[in-house]
């Protein structure tokens, strides 16, 4: 099984996997570079997942349906063009001909409906499809849900093996460390990936997919419990947050913010 990054819009990831005949894609907010891919590399498409409703992740999933027929698995509580599969939290799917058998999280935070897809091959074989939930080095914005709601999602996601790998759908890591290592001064894992992803860009490369075992070394989102970082929000809002669900919003509204 292969999975590629297809760039879509300015930093957005359309997620492609495919067994060099057959290919699924998470999140296609443009049909074009899904079309392209398939034209060069002689995939047919079998399925769309869609994590949650924003147009960046569902822009092109009509376009797609045009010339096709397709399975649209995605959120049951969200509106998604052309789904034919609603979603709730702890459904499994095994898209045909594909060896996966994804389970469905509800995550809610960014969205209200937003669910993100864990495969477990194994280890080394797992593979965590979160869309706008977590990102490396952050989060999503809180478009609908509460801190607590994405505070919860989060601790869900990074409770799965640490060797699951993360494929998150924005570009926007090297942004992040910048407020992450403004947040963590002392924090060497957040400096020496930083390193890493200047590399990976400097050579067009994705940063992505992430794995869990480093997003909680350099997630500051992944990390209010600890002191470090305790101690850097208490001095940054003039208090001691009463407890994580305020040290979350705390981080989010400071990050908003930086
Ligand atoms: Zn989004
Ligand atoms: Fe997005």
């Amino acid at each position: 099984m292969h999975i590629v990054a297809l760039p879509a819009f300015r930093d957005n990831y359309i997620w492609m996997i495919h067994d060099t005949h057959r290919a699924l894609v998470v999140d296609p907010g443009d049909a074009g570079p899904v079309e392209a891919a398939c034209k060069a590399q002689g995939l047919e498409l079998a399925g769309i997942l869609v994590t949650h409703h924003h147009a960046d992740h569902t822009g092109g999933i009509v376009d797609l349906l045009r010339a096709r027929q397709l399975p649209v698995w995605g959120p049951a509580a969200e509106t998604i063009p052309g789904m034919t599969h609603p979603l709730h939290d702890g459904d499994r799917i095994a898209p045909p001909g594909f060896h996966l058998e994804f389970e469905i999280l509800q995550v809610p935070g960014h969205t209200l409906g937003h669910i993100a897809y864990f495969a477990d091959g194994g280890p080394g074989k797992r593979l965590l499809f979160c869309g706008d939930t977590l990102f490396s080095a952050g989060c999503g914005r809180l478009f609908e849900g509460t801190p607590s709601q994405m505070l919860h999602s989060l601790d869900r996601l990074s409770s799965l093996p640490a060797d699951s790998r993360v494929f998150c759908t924005h570009e926007y890591t090297l942004g992040n460390l910048q407020f992450a290592r403004h947040v963590e001064p002392g924090n060497t894992a957040m400096q020496d990936y930083t390193q890493w992803c200047l590399r990976q860009r400097a050579e067009h490369q994705p940063t992505l997919p992430s794995t869990l075992e480093r997003e909680l070394h350099v997630n500051p989102f992944l990390r209010v419990s600890e002191p470090e970082v305790q101690a850097q929000l208490t001095a940054h809002a003039g208090h001691k947050p009463a407890d994580r669900i305020e040290a979350f919003t705390l981080m989010r509204q400071w990050k908003n913010d930086f």
